[in-house]
């Protein structure tokens, strides 16, 4: 399933510093409602307070303690920045680049007199397209590397297809291509296809933003184009695999010849697609979603150049939009910011810039960032967590009594395989190869783009870099990576309410402990059972095991098919089951890990709560959060974690949490002990 812990949307529309400065280490009493039982409604009990006094930004979708931390991250980030610029660099350096680059975004007024000069080669080069071979050359030049199935979990291009350089599945060794549906400006499938009313009223809001796109761009008949682009894409939308079909590992492992193209997917000028995407000599693609590939290059030959003209033309436009002009950029905010989202105002412009460095160059910024702001002590207390939990994890494989025991036995050499990277990986990636000027954001954007697409189709074929990352040190997330049997751990993400180095062990345990136990039981669930200790695609479950396992997920999924942020709108339990499984397999481990620190011992009450308490409320209150109705809608749809509510429930599973809040029967959250799911 989905590997990463927390949803990347958020990561885009990080917070303000609402609750951050404060110096309470621990448990935030002031944030709780104990007017609240805990066992009628846990997330207000523990956050209630916090939820009823913290407004959502204006120019924000969401806030939560996670988007708390990112802003504190961001604010050591902008100091980086501005100690890059006041250090007068040599030109070619990591800091040079970094201060060019922003540099570039901050100055508006140039980037205003270039105007959709910037662009025009590019539209004119679009424009120039007559024949179907010129159409399928053009197409391939749009091909990046720009999706991720199972890293960073990003299923989404605009582009006709996307690229996924990564150990491949047969051959974890080496890296390989995965091949990937596109073509959607809209986030996912359910925004075209949907009937609710809700969908309807975004769908007429684009056609009209797609219009002023191209009005701005300089087009004739805007009005007639958009409807065009929309029409088309609505068709590829049509022939997509839906989000929780994409996470299946058995569907995707689908290994196509450069001659199987032509020959399964009809309809596109492959040779002519893949010499321009520089892919001319690749012998063979994994082609994650056969049936939309084949489904849209049959659309590539049933629908008009022109058509196909205008989709190119106005992914451009949204594309590089924001560095060709105001106008354009604010176009776009009013659709994705405000119609998608719900945000009433956009970010200001050095927090914008700042977001761009941060992904352009996001390990010249990290190996700055790894050095200042990562003590050696907090690595050194983080890796006693992680060596508990994994002793937590062994001893509940090592009682597993349903396994088959070479099943169990093979678990038990992928734990004991598993890299787990906490901080900063041991090398970083270099920009020697991509220039940066001061004066010309378009032009950084254009060459940042091709520089990660020549970086990653440099690597096909070469061996796996295990000690790779996937993830910057600045970033305020986890991740396992199964290709690897490895897990990240970003230096951001120790910062409270995920770990503080001041608070209580309890509470640790509880926030950071269970997105340790998150990551590390990802290695386990349906989609680990899918690669072995190796990294290998290899079924290593029996049919036995496998029926147990998913007869007792199936429980899981119902409990989350239950519950509804609207009325009209149930969470899908199939869809989030991957990252309820870790939830809930993390904070069990994470409760083992505790336990056993304490050696016996009784842990100390702290402001009246117990240790119990202090560690399923440090949980609770690491899942603090609000997001806007569109938003949140959105979210619903798209994305494998469940809104923060219901993470935070999880707890309903464990019985130490009905005895540490007395929850008893009659009350909203209580299951009855046959019906509290325990996965391991
Ligand atoms: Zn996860």
């Amino acid at each position: 399933m989905i590997r990463t812990r927390f949803t990347l949307a958020a990561l885009a529309l990080a917070s303000t510093l609402a609750f951050a400065q404060t110096d309470v280490h621990g448990v935030h009493l002031a944030n709780m409602d104990k007017s609240v039982a805990p066992g009628d409604n846990w997330y207000e009990y523990a956050n209630g307070t916090y939820l009823k006094n913290t407004p959502i930004p204006p120019d924000r979708t969401s806030i939560s303690g996670f988007s708390t931390l990112a802003d504190m991250v961001n604010l050591r980030v902008a100091a980086i920045i501005k100690d890059a610029a006041d250090s007068h660099a040599a030109p070619g350096t990591d800091k040079r680049k970094i201060a060019d680059l922003y540099a570039s975004y901050m100055d508006e007024a140039a980037l205003n007199a270039k105007g959709t000069a910037a662009l025009a080669p590019h539209l004119k080069a679009v424009d120039a397209i007559h024949t179907r071979a010129e159409l399928a050359t053009a197409l391939g030049h749009t091909l990046r590397a720009d999706v991720d199935a199972l890293n960073n979990t990003n299923y989404h291009t605009q582009n006709l297809f996307g690229l996924w350089v990564a150990p491949g599945f047969n051959d974890p060794d080496h890296y390989t291509t995965y091949f990937f549906q596109g073509g959607l400006t809209l986030p996912d499938q359910a925004f075209y296809t949907s009937d609710s009313a809700h969908m309807k009223t975004i769908r007429e809001a684009y056609v009209k933003h797609a219009a002023a796109m191209f009005k701005l761009g300089g087009f004739d008949n805007p009005e007639a184009r958009a409807k065009q682009v929309f029409e088309l894409e609505a068709a590829i939308a049509k022939t997509h695999r839906p989000l929780a079909e994409n996470e299946d590992i058995k569907k995707a492992n689908n290994v196509w010849k450069m001659s199987d193209f032509a020959k399964n997917a009809p309809g596109l000028d492959w040779g002519a697609y893949f010499a321009a995407a520089g892919l001319a000599k690749q012998p063979d693609f994994i082609v994650w979603q056969p049936d939309a590939v084949t489904a849209e290059a049959a659309l590539v030959a049933s629908n008009s150049i022109d058509a196909w003209k205008n989709f190119i033309a106005f992914h451009l436009l949204e594309q590089y939009g924001a560095a060709v002009s105001t106008a354009m950029n604010d176009e776009r905010f009013a659709f994705f910011g405000t119609t998608l989202s719900g945000a009433t105002q956009q970010r200001p412009r050095d927090k914008r810039a700042l977001a761009l460095v941060n992904g352009v160059l996001s390990d010249a910024v990290g190996k700055l960032y790894a050095a200042q702001y990562f003590p050696a002590e907090d690595k050194a207390r983080v890796e006693v967590m992680v060596k508990n939990l994994l002793t937590a994890f062994h001893a509940r494989l090592e009682a597993v009594t349903w396994m088959a025991p070479e099943t169990k036995s093979e678990a038990l050499r992928k734990l004991g395989t598993l890299k787990v990277g906490i901080g900063y990986p041991d090398h970083f990636r270099s920009y020697a190869a991509l220039e940066i000027k001061p004066d010309d954001l378009f032009g950084n954007l254009w060459r940042a783009s091709e520089f990660e697409y020549r970086y990653n189709l440099a690597r096909i074929g070469k061996p796996t870099d295990r000690a790779e990352w996937c993830m910057p040190p600045q970033l305020v997330n986890a991740v396992n990576l199964p290709l690897d049997n490895g897990l990240n751990f970003p230096a951001a993400i120790f910062g409270p309410p995920f770990f503080d180095a001041k608070a209580p062990d309890a509470v640790n345990y509880g926030a950071i402990g269970t997105v340790i136990g998150h990551e590390i039981s990802h290695t386990f669930d349906s989609e680990g059972a899918a690669f072995d200790s190796q990294g290998k695609v290899r079924n290593w479950w029996t049919d036995a095991d496998r029926k147990h396992f998913d007869d007792s997920i199936e429980a899981l999924a119902k409990q989350y098919d239950t519950y509804a942020p609207f009325p009209d709108l149930h969470l899908n339990g199939h869809q989030t089951l991957g990252e309820n499984i870790a939830d809930l397999a993390g904070i069990t481990a994470s409760h083992d890990a505790w336990l056993a620190s304490l050696h016996g011992k009784t842990a100390p009450v702290v402001d009246g709560l117990s240790g119990e308490q202090q560690f399923f409320l440090g949980y609770a209150q690491s899942e603090a959060g609000k997001s806007r109705e569109n938003a949140l809608r959105g979210q619903v749809a798209t994305d494998p974690h469940s809104p923060s509510e219901y993470r935070a429930d999880t707890v309903r599973n464990l019985d130490a949490w009905y005895a540490a809040f007395d929850v008893k029967p009659g009350q909203t959250l209580y299951l009855a002990p046959a019906d509290r799911v325990h996965i391991w």
